[in-house]
């Protein structure tokens, strides 16, 4: 069944609000230049910054388990299979980063709930990439 306009442009608004593409924005209106998703890195960060060894992970609140509203909500549909996925989840990103600074990478993780405050945010990007 085709989407309704509505519907579509629902799926349009949510792919441009990635969170991940937020950070980028930001990022390029600081002048900062970075590549993206790094295969030969472990867990595949989002953006990475070769020449200072530095890489963000753009963290989903509820995928990647955040200690906040968004990420303590326990799906109510099918939680025998959400739950322990959800913490494989967690278990898997701090493998990763475990493993990304070992290779003498500096990591930085932004959650998606800091995005409502650009600002802080900002001020946060420039500080670890200094
Ligand atoms: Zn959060």
């Amino acid at each position: 069944m085709p989407l309704s306009l509505s519907e579509r442009m629902a799926r349009i608004k949510k792919v441009d609000t990635k969170p991940e593409l937020v950070v980028r924005k930001l990022l390029h209106a600081h002048g900062f230049r970075f590549r993206l998703h790094r295969r030969d890195l472990p867990g595949n960060p989002d953006i990475v910054f070769p020449g200072r060894k530095k890489v963000i992970l753009v963290h989903g609140c509820f995928w990647h388990r955040h200690d906040c509203p968004s990420g303590r909500k326990v799906p109510t549909a099918n939680p025998e299979y959400w739950v322990p996925k959800l913490s494989r989840n967690k278990a898997r990103d701090a493998r990763n980063l475990i493993r990304i600074q070992t290779l003498g990478w500096t990591a930085l993780t932004v959650w998606e709930c800091e995005l409502s405050d650009s600002g802080a945010l900002a001020a946060r990007l420039v500080r670890f990439l200094k």
